[in-house]
This record gives structure tokens, C-alpha cells and sequence, in this order.
């Protein structure tokens, strides 16, 4: 067998593992497994490419898989989970700017047309997406001001952005030999990616980053086409059409719809005062034990301020004291919980919790009316009753879990501070609800010790 024939079938095995170990991710129980099929599904594409392609110099490939594989080795251990959104970004600026360098080092004189159309777009989209990741990463870590930034005349600017980019693409692709144009094709496109990203503010940059993650994965399918690699094209499809899926997903959660989110004004952290009645009605840990020592069915809700406080496994070991006294234990999880998607079922599942007892918003809510006790952990947005009865809140028409349906509502969090939306919550106000004030792990950790 040749070495062309091998290097195919490698790459037809590694699609096959990137599908599988996709499909597998789709269940707590399995993604595990699936995130390691999928790596050695990379590792097989590597191998595959590095027998293959025509390799030059296997010294500065094999120098470059070991410093880049130690720096993500190193990131990944210490970031901290709440810090994670941030480090996707910085990961698909990377993804971005490889596709930008991939593209451009395919550059051949004896190149055709399609094949430099390919190229114009894999420098193109890996330009925007490594420009405008780099403003996320800026804006979600707080190294620049996550409000959003507009002027006059904007989208005029950024639409005569976009026609140059791509007339110098054009006349790039019809005169290769003129480097101008590709140069020009370069800068536009960095400059793109910074002006399409500064007018979205921080709350809104979650759904921004996995919109430029299947960006990444568009860049790459290019890059495939231009240096004609089977493993990029299919890797690339997988991530673009994953993301913008997974855009949708988060977009339908928020009640909001993509071009809202790119396009329209309320994503910076809006300050609006919303009317609020009641008054706020603290209660002690020891008091809030009598309450749950009496409950016979519990829902907890968590949100960003779980994850702040690293309290996953203290809330494991009060669900546990409650199930031993008794009483029926759910955890009611809202899509957007959180700073990422998905990061509540992640921090529950490192502290094993079974994967049967989350229960998403859709099939908690109409069961709330029957709960005792909803215990809402460092959680603010996805439980503003504000998102149903305020038509003038910003949240208005956002589906939250409705905590307040429940008999007795407990708030953990530190203070009165709002959530990431930045407004007020009539939650806190409400007859049946009663603020347990201080850091989430030692307010749980002090009703453990009154259990135990
Ligand atoms: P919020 O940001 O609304 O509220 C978190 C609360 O946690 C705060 O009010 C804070 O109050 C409290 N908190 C912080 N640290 C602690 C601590 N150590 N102990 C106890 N409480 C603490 O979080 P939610 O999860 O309710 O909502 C997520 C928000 O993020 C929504 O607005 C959502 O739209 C947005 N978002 C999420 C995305 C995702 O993918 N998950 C994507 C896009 C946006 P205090 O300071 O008083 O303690």
C-alpha cells in the first residue's frame, strides 16, 4: 500500500472518531469517553498528515507539537473553571490565525483560481475570527471595558470594511502576482474582526464566542480546501456547523435572536430600575436547617455564583443529608446558568451528582408548585421573575425558572448585587422568599454541619 492510500484511510478513520466522539459528547455519561475519542481521532489525523504531505523538516513540526501541547497543557490545568469561557476565546483566535497562516503559506504561483478563492477565505475568516476572539477574550476578562462600544456612522464604516475586503480578494485572486491586495486582504480582515466585535457588549459575548468558534471551523474547512486536506475539511464542517448550532441554542435561551445579538443595543450591561415591592427578609443558617430538616421535597437551582464560590461539592453532601432524611432531592438547571453552556451540568458532574436528578428548566417548572424548598445557589438571572412580569425589563421574555411557584424560597448569595444582566431581581422580595446571606460553600457547608 502506498503512502497516499494510508495517509486517506487515516483520515477517514479520524472522521469517523471526530463523529463519534461528537455524538458521545452529547451525554454527560459518555463525554468523557467521547472527548477522548475525538482527541485520538487528531492524534490519528496528525500521524496521517505527518506520513503523507511531502513533510520537509519533521524538526520544527515535532519543536512546535511540543512546546504548543505543554503551553495547553499548562492552560488547561490552570485556569479556573470560571475563567474558562475566556480561554475558548483565546483558543479560536488561535484556531483563526492558524487557518490565516495555513492559507497563506499554501500560496503557489502555479495556483488556479478555486484554489485561491480558498485561500482568500481561509486568510479572510481566520482574520475576523483571530481579531475578534482577541476583543472577547478583552472584553470577558475585563482587560477592556465590556460595554458596548459604538459611533456614529458605524455600520456604514464596517459595511465599506467588508466590500474592501472582498474587492481586494477579488483582485487578488485575478492578479496573484500583485502581493498589495493580499496584503490588504490581510489587514481588512483583522480590522474586521475588531470592529465586528467592539459594538456587542460583555453580557452578550458568551454567544459571540461560540458564533466565531464555528467561524474557526469555517476557516479551517478553507485552509482544508486550499492545501487539500481531507482530515481539515471535515474537522472544520464539524466545528462550524457544531457552533452555529450551539449559537442558536444559546441565542433561543435568552429569548433573543442572533442578528439582536450582533446588531442591536441592549447587550451592554443595562442599568434599568425596575419597581420593586416587599421588603427583603434575611434568614440565619440555623433557621433555614429547621426549614429543610422539615422539607420533604427540595430543588436546588444553581447559577454563576456556584461556580464563583466552588460549592459543588458541598451541595453533593447536603443533597445526600436530605435524601437520608427523607426528602426528594432535583436540581433545576437553566440553559444559561452560568458563564458558559453547559457549565452547571459540568461543575455538578465533577462532584458527581447523578446525571438523573438535573432536571432542565422545561420539566422543573411545571413541578414546582409541589417543592417545599427551592434553593437558589449563587443564581440571579435565570430566576428574575422580572423576565415574565416587567415588560419593561430587559430580560422580559427570557424563560427563567420560576422558583417563586415553590412553597419556600431560599436565596444563597453575598449581598444585594445584581447578575450579570445588571438589574434588579423582585425574587428577593417576594412574601415566600428569604435571602441566606454570605458565600454560597460556607452558607451550605453550615447547614451540612447542622445535618451532621
Ligand atoms: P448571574 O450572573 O445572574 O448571578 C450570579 C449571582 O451569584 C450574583 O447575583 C452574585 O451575587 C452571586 N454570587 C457570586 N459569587 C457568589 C458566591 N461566592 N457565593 C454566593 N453567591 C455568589 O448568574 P445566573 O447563573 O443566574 O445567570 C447567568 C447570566 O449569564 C444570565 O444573564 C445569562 O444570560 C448570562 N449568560 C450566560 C451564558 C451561558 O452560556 N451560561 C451565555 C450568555 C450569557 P452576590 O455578588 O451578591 O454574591
Amino acid at each position: 500500500m502506498n503512502l497516499e492510500l494510508i495517509t486517506q484511510l487515516g483520515y477517514v478513520v479520524a472522521a469517523a472518531l471526530f463523529i463519534f466522539g461528537l455524538k458521545m459528547l452529547g451525554s454527560p455519561d459518555t463525554a468523557r469517553r467521547g472527548n477522548a475519542i475525538s482527541s485520538v481521532g487528531m492524534l490519528v489525523a496528525i500521524i496521517s498528515a505527518l506520513l503523507g504531505q511531502g513533510i520537509v523538516q519533521y524538526e520544527y513540526i515535532i519543536g512546535g507539537m511540543l512546546v504548543g501541547g505543554a503551553i495547553g497543557a499548562i492552560a488547561a490545568r490552570s485556569v479556573a473553571m470560571t475563567a474558562m469561557p475566556e480561554m475558548v476565546a483565546l483558543f479560536n483566535g488561535f484556531g483563526g490565525a492558524a487557518s490565516l497562516l495555513v492559507g497563506w503559506s499554501a500560496l503557489a504561483p502555479d495556483a488556479g483560481a478555486f484554489t485561491l478563492t480558498t485561500i482568500m477565505f481561509s486568510i479572510l475568516i481566520g482574520g475576523v475570527t483571530l481579531t475578534g476572539s482577541l476583543i472577547a477574550y478583552g472584553k470577558l476578562s475585563e482587560t477592556i471595558s465590556g460595554a458596548a462600544m459604538t459611533f456614529g456612522g458605524q455600520k456604514i464604516v464596517n459595511s465599506l470594511i467588508v466590500i474592501g475586503v472582498l474587492v481586494s480578494a477579488f483582485m487578488f485572486i485575478n492578479n496573484p502576482n500583485d502581493p498589495n491586495w493580499l496584503y490588504a486582504v490581510i489587514g481588512l480582515s483583522l480590522l474586521f474582526g475588531i470592529m465586528a466585535v467592539i459594538p456587542i457588549g460583555g453580557a452578550d459575548m458568551p454567544v459571540v464566542i461560540s458564533l466565531l468558534n464555528s467561524y474557526s471551523g469555517l476557516a479551517a474547512c478553507a485552509a482544508g480546501f486550499a492545501v487539500d486536506n481531507n482530515a481539515l475539511i471535515v474537522a472544520g464542517s464539524l466545528v462550524g456547523a457544531s457552533g452555529i448550532i450551539l449559537t442558536q441554542i444559546m441565542c433561543k435561551a435568552m429569548n433573543r435572536s442572533l442578528t439582536n445579538v450582533l446588531f442591536s443595543g441592549f447587550q451592554s450591561v443595562s442599568t434599568t430600575v425596575t419597581e420593586v415591592e416587599g421588603e427583603i427578609k434575611p434568614i440565619s443558617v440555623d433557621d433555614a436547617y429547621y426549614v429543610l430538616e422539615a422539607a420533604t421535597n427540595v430543588a436546588i437551582i444553581p447559577g454563576y455564583g456556584m461556580a464563583v464560590a466552588q460549592a459543588q461539592h458541598v451541595v453533593k453532601e447536603l443533597m445526600e443529608l436530605l435524601e437520608n432524611n427523607g426528602c426528594e432531592v432535583n436540581y433545576g438547571i437553566h440553559p444559561v446558568a452560568g458563564r458558559m453552556p453547559g457549565h452547571m451540568n459540568v461543575l455538578l458532574a465533577e462532584a458527581d451528582v447523578p446525571y438523573d436528578q438535573l432536571l432542565e428548566m422545561d420539566e422543573i417548572n411545571p413541578r414546582m408548585e409541589s417543592v417545599d424548598v427551592a434553593i437558589v445557589i449563587g443564581a440571579n438571572d435565570v430566576v428574575n421573575p422580572a423576565a415574565r412580569e416587567v415588560e419593561s425589563s430587559p430580560i422580559y421574555g427570557m424563560p427563567v425558572i420560576n422558583v417563586a411557584d415553590a412553597k419556600t424560597v431560599f436565596v444563597l448569595k453575598r449581598s444585594m448585587a445584581s447578575g450579570f444582566a445588571g438589574i434588579e431581581n423582585p425574587l428577593f422580595y417576594k412574601d415566600n422568599t428569604r435571602m441566606l446571606f454570605g458565600d454560597a460553600k460556607e452558607s451550605i457547608g453550615g447547614l451540612v454541619r447542622e445535618f451532621s
